[in-house]
């Protein structure tokens, strides 16, 4: 198992639209692994494949306290079926470090989507996982939760990640 490089915003690749997996074998199970233990160590509760640099429809969640037992997520091509009411979340996203806004979800969705073995399954997700079933699965089609700011929010979200770039850079100095 290894933790993988997360792109970070603004990577061109995180605004790709992800390919269906085709097949289930060895690699993607390696690759699932891997996910797995990336959103682990991070810590998160949610890591979708194009955030690792794999351009495949690809989701792992684990949505349980970190005090009890976990409980993985695999969805393969993931599409959301039915959606249930509206709520707004503070959400953040392991690509968009040191920054977390108001966003306005579903309350309640169901998944339709392949388990490792092929098989199809549903998941029906409220709370937290119903936020992180939508925020991963809009990753799949290049969709940043910064793309639900307003422009103003996120050009203030850019000049401070400018400056802080730029702070950076100087200590290396
Ligand atoms: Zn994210």
């Amino acid at each position: 198992m290894a933790v993988l490089e997360i792109l970070k915003f603004p990577d061109p690749k995180l605004k790709k639209k992800s390919l269906p997996v085709e097949k289930i074998d060895d690699n993607l199970c390696q690759l699932v692994r891997d996910m797995a233990e990336t959103m682990y160590s991070a810590p998160g509760v949610g890591l979708a494949a194009p955030q690792v640099g794999q351009r495949i429809r690809l989701v792992v969640i684990d949505v349980t306290p970190a005090n009890q037992p976990k409980n993985l997520l695999v969805l393969v091509n993931p599409e959301i079926v039915s959606t249930e009411g509206e709520c707004t979340w503070e959400e953040g996203c392991l690509s968009v470090p040191d920054y977390s806004e108001e966003i306005k979800r579903k309350e309640k969705v169901t998944v339709r989507c392949q388990d490792l073995e092929g098989k199809t399954v549903e998941v029906t997700g409220e709370g937290l996982l119903a936020i992180a079933l939508q925020h991963e699965i809009d990753h799949l089609n290049g969709v940043l939760f910064l793309d639900y700011l307003s422009s103003l929010k996120r050009a203030l979200y850019k000049r401070k990640q400018k400056k802080e770039k730029e702070k950076k850079e100087g200590k290396q100095l």
